[in-house]
C-alpha cells in the first residue's frame, strides 16, 4: 500500500455523504476518504461557520486559526482510545477543515437524554470510566481541555466514549503566558470551575476535574444540565464562585440508582481547594474496580 507521507488531504479526495451537525461556531459534516493504506473509510470534517461578513476579518481569521489549533492538539494524541483520533487536514480555499473518526453514535449528551434508550448504571459508570481514561492522557501530556461536558463527549463505532472537542484547550505552559479572558460569549459557564470565574482565571487539569463532576452529573441524572434551573448566567456564576454545587437529585438517591462511590467522588471533584480533587489516574482507577464490581453485583 502507498504510504502518505502526510496528514493533507485536499479537498477533491473527499466526499461529502451527510450533515452530522452543527455547534454554535462549528459545523461537521460525514465524509468519506481514502486513508493512509489506500483503504476507503468514513470520517467526520469540521469545519468553522464563516458567514459572508466574516470573510476577510480577524473574526473570520480567528475562527479559522481555532480549527488548526484544535488539528494541532488532536494529532498529538494520534491513536489514543479514549480521545477522538485525528485524520487530517485540509487546507484548500477558503477555510481549513479538520478530519477525524466518525463517532457515529453521537455524544453522550445526546445519548444520556434519549428517553428511548434505558441505560444500565453499569454502563454509565463505564461512560464515566472512559472519559477519566481520556481525560488522564490528557493530564499525562499537561494539556488543559477546558470544555468537558457530556457534550463534547462522543461515542466511537466500538461504543467506547472518546473526549472531543479540543477548540478551547491549551498546554499548560501556553496558559500560563495567556492573559485574556476567556470569551465570555464561548464560556461553558456551567461546567467551569469557581477559580475559573474570577478576573485572573486559572485553567488547570484540576479545574478539568471539576468539569468532569458536573458530567458525572449529567451522565448519572439523565443528562440534567447543571444548576439547570437558573437561567441567568450571572447568577450561576455567582452560585458557583460560592462553591455551591448542582444538588444531587433526591429521587436518584433514594432509588440508588447512583452508587454512593460515585456521588463522593462528584462531591471530590466539587471541593473548594483544587488540592482536593482527585487527579484523573486517580479516577480511572477508582471507576475500573467500581465499574467491575458494579457489573457483577447489579447488572440493572
Ligand atoms: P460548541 O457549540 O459546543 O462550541 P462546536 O461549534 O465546537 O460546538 P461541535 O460541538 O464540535 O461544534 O460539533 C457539532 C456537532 O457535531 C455536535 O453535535 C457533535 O456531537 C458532532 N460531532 C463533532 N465531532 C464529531 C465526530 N468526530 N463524530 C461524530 N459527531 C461529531
Amino acid at each position: 500500500p502507498m504510504d502518505r507521507l502526510s496528514f493533507y488531504y485536499p479537498s477533491r479526495m473527499i466526499k461529502q455523504v451527510g450533515m452530522i451537525g452543527e455547534g454554535n461556531f462549528c459545523q461537521v459534516q460525514k465524509v468519506e476518504q481514502v486513508g493512509p493504506e489506500n483503504e476507503e473509510r468514513v470520517a467526520a470534517m469540521k469545519a468553522c461557520h464563516i458567514s459572508n461578513e466574516l470573510k476577510g476579518t480577524k473574526a473570520g481569521r480567528d475562527a479559522c486559526i481555532e480549527i488548526l489549533h484544535e488539528a494541532r492538539i488532536l494529532a498529538g494524541f494520534i491513536n489514543y482510545t479514549y480521545i477522538t483520533m485525528f485524520y487530517g487536514i485540509c487546507f484548500d480555499e477558503p477555510i481549513p477543515k479538520l478530519i477525524m473518526e466518525l463517532c457515529p453514535y453521537g455524544s453522550v449528551e445526546s445519548y444520556v437524554t434519549n428517553k428511548d434508550v434505558k441505560i444500565t448504571t453499569a454502563e454509565k459508570v463505564l461512560m464515566a470510566h472512559d472519559i477519566a481514561c481520556g481525560m488522564k492522557h490528557l493530564e499525562e501530556c499537561f494539556c488543559v481541555h477546558r470544555d468537558l461536558a457530556a457534550r463534547n463527549c462522543l461515542i466511537s463505532a466500538k461504543g467506547i466514549v472518546k473526549v472531543a472537542d479540543f477548540g478551547l484547550s491549551r498546554q499548560a505552559r501556553e496558559l500560563e503566558s495567556e492573559k485574556l479572558r476567556f470569551n465570555e460569549f464561548k464560556a461553558p459557564v456551567r461546567w467551569m470551575a469557581p477559580e475559573c470565574l474570577t478576573r485572573h482565571p486559572n485553567f488547570s487539569n484540576k479545574s478539568d476535574v471539576w468539569s468532569y463532576g458536573m458530567t458525572l452529573y449529567e451522565i448519572f441524572s439523565e443528562g440534567r444540565r447543571p444548576y439547570e434551573e437558573e437561567n441567568d448566567m450571572k447568577k450561576v456564576a455567582r452560585k458557583i464562585r460560592s462553591f455551591q454545587h448542582p444538588p444531587i437529585p433526591p429521587a436518584i438517591v433514594e432509588a440508588c440508582v447512583i452508587p454512593a462511590e460515585i456521588t463522593a467522588l462528584m462531591k471530590n471533584c466539587w471541593s473548594k481547594e483544587t488540592i482536593g480533587r482527585p487527579p484523573f489516574a486517580f479516577i480511572a482507577l477508582r471507576l475500573k474496580h467500581v465499574g467491575k464490581a458494579f457489573a457483577t453485583i447489579c447488572p440493572n
